[in-house]
């Protein structure tokens, strides 16, 4: 299993390097835990993980790797009505993806619920919790809001003796859902609204995807999140900055207890440009049909960028780049597409494929025959090994790659003008041949037997190099070239009586038929290549025998090259 750290050329991420570390640090220091460092990743399997998750999955599997401790994977089941076994199986094997190692503690909150009852029953008898006839808009009315304090329900003060006979009647089934609810009592004029009596369980009856049937009530995420923590010994329990008012009921709820207590530290979700990055929104993406699915390879799911031929590394490497803060904020995308260049740079063979093929004909080669090429697979790293590259008497180049009347500075090819064909000949074109509809189709050419392999054979100077596929053997593939699936940087923002959907790129995904090297028969799924020139690309397993299908997984450049000197 993969090591969660930073890539080679990424920012250092030191122990101690930002506050949780810190605070890690201080509390071995003082032996706050016996210097037991034990994290958890949480997931509610109710939608596949994303990239904000990933920053999640590095924080608490690194922090436990570097401190000598262990990270839990605790599936948050205590919704049966939203979860599914699908995004059980794809939230493991995602973690699994980018390193994470959770040994044997596959956990689930649905592991407690025995626990959890019992420890419900003890809050009755405290006098801390009772049951509640309230509807669910009652309690929320009850509430109060930030300025004005809540009401207690009529039903507060029902005797312990009432409150265990109503919970456990709620156990056995006996009301419907909604009827009842158990509320913790606290303080109803508590200027935190979370400490309001919050609810601790609610009926539903409903199967549960590990438990059945064997209950119709359910604890709630505050009351279920701390008591598990608990119960695993966590030490360090880390979240999102949404639960900074939580953070009370969850201290309350284990001190009332007297049960071993861990500390709850909150960082700053991660917000990215052109992407959304919430459960209910990816599910709308995938369900309303505006993406292919899950993976799809515009999806910002692990799943999706694995297939889109992201790297687990360069995922990681944005994730320790990024850091850790206290306040939220929002990263360029600009930035994960840095950390994926930097990472294919170097492990990624180079081969040539044309996207937007114009037939090149070298008229004074000659019919029927053929050389064939040695090319090393990556110029300045010998260890991606080479493979053969047949040359005909026609070609296809790639049409942007020829201009009728070029610009200055045009270094390709125009009538008149010669350029090298990468690692084979010089070739001059002669003509440009046009279709009856006055475009373009076909180059005449001629070649300088004498420049064999690219060279210049008398120190004349060709300044341009293009790549090029051998008509005769080229392969036909389906390329899909992905861009941002939103048209703006914040798709959340979206105009009144507008939704994020309207700020969907209608252009993010464009299909072209290209033709590959024949050396590209040989990749499999999955695997990732430079096509020169044109950007890294990813084997999808959409691809059949006839036809091999390429994603795109980045370009070679972008427009933000301010950020490429300052990260590289
Ligand atoms: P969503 O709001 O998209 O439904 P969630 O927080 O409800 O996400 P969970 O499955 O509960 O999703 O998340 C598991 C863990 O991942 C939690 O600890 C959560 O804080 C963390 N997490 C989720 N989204 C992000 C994010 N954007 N940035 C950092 N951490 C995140
Ligand atoms: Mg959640």
């Amino acid at each position: 299993m993969g090591e969660l750290e930073a890539s080679k050329g990424s920012a250092n991420v030191k122990v101690g390097s930002d506050f949780i570390r810190a605070r890690i640090m201080e509390d071995n220091a003082s032996g706050r835990f016996d210097g037991r460092v034990q994290t958890r990743f949480p997931p509610e399997p109710n939608g596949y993980l994303h990239l904000g998750h990933a920053k999640s999955i590095c924080l608490n599997f690194g922090v436990a790797r570097e401190f000598g401790g262990q990270c839990n994977l605790r599936f948050d089941d205590t919704n049966p009505v939203k979860e599914e076994r699908e995004y059980v199986e794809s939230i493991r094997e995602d973690v699994r993806w980018l390193g994470g190692d959770w040994g044997e503690r596959e956990l689930y909150a649905s592991n407690y619920f025995e626990q959890l009852y019992a420890y419900a029953e003890k809050l009755i008898q405290m006098g801390k919790a009772y049951v509640d006839d309230l509807s669910t808009e009652e309690i929320r009315e009850y509430r109060g809001t930030l300025t004005q304090p809540g009401r207690e329900s009529p039903w507060r003060n029902r005797s312990v003796e009432e409150n265990l006979n109503l919970f456990r009647r709620m156990r056995a089934g006996e009301f419907a859902d909604g009827e009842k609810v158990l509320r913790a009592k606290i303080d109803m004029a508590s200027p935190n609204v979370v400490m309001r009596d919050p609810t601790l369980y609610r009926i539903r009856h409903a199967q549960h995807h590990r438990t059945g049937v064997d209950w119709c009530i359910y604890p709630m995420y505050d009351y279920t999140h701390c008591l598990s923590d608990s119960i695993e010994g966590i030490t360090h329990s880390l979240c999102t900055l949404e639960f900074v008012n939580n953070r009370e009921l969850y201290d309350w709820v284990l001190d009332t207890l007297g049960v071993y207590h861990p500390q709850q530290i909150e960082f700053a979700r991660l917000n990215v440009t052109y992407t959304v990055l919430s459960k209910r929104k990816l599910i709308q993406l995938v369900r309303e049909g505006h993406v292919s699915g899950w993976d799809d390879p515009r999806m910002p799911t692990l799943c999706g960028m694995r297939r889109r031929g992201i790297p687990a590394e360069a995922v990681r490497d944005f994730c320790a780049r990024i850091g850790l803060a206290r306040a939220d904020s929002t990263v360029e995308y600009a930035m994960l597409e840095f950390c994926v260049r930097e990472w294919l740079n170097d492990h990624t063979p180079r081969l040539m494929a044309v996207l937007d093929p114009i037939k090149v004909i070298i008229e004074n080669y000659p019919e029927g025959q053929e050389e064939v090429f040695d090319m090393p697979c990556h110029p300045e790293d010998a260890s991606f090994g080479s493979r053969k590259v047949p040359f005909t008497r026609e070609l296809y180049i790639e049409r942007e790659d020829f201009r009728m009347n070029p610009p200055k500075k045009y270094h390709r090819l125009s009538p008149g003008a010669e350029v090298r064909l990468r690692y084979a000949y010089f070739i001059t074109c002669r003509e440009a041949v046009l279709d009856a509809t006055g475009r373009i189709c076909e180059l005449r050419c001629t070649y300088d037997p004498a420049s064999r392999g690219g060279q210049s054979p008398d120190g004349r100077k060709v300044k341009g190099t293009i790549h090029w596929v051998s008509a005769q053997h080229a392969l036909s593939a389906e390329i899909r070239l992905y861009s941002q699936l939103f048209a703006v940087e914040n798709p959340d923002a979206a105009p009144e009586g507008k939704t994020f959907l309207d700020n969907l790129n209608p252009d993010s995904l464009q299909t072209v038929r290209g033709l590959l090297e024949p050396a590209l028969a040989s990749y499999g799924v999955g695997d990732r290549v430079q096509f020169e020139r044109l950007g890294y690309f990813c084997k999808d397993r959409d691809s059949t025998e006839e036809t091999p299908v390429f994603n795109r997984t980045v370009t070679l450049r972008d427009t933000w090259a301010k950020l490429e000197k300052k990260g590289g």
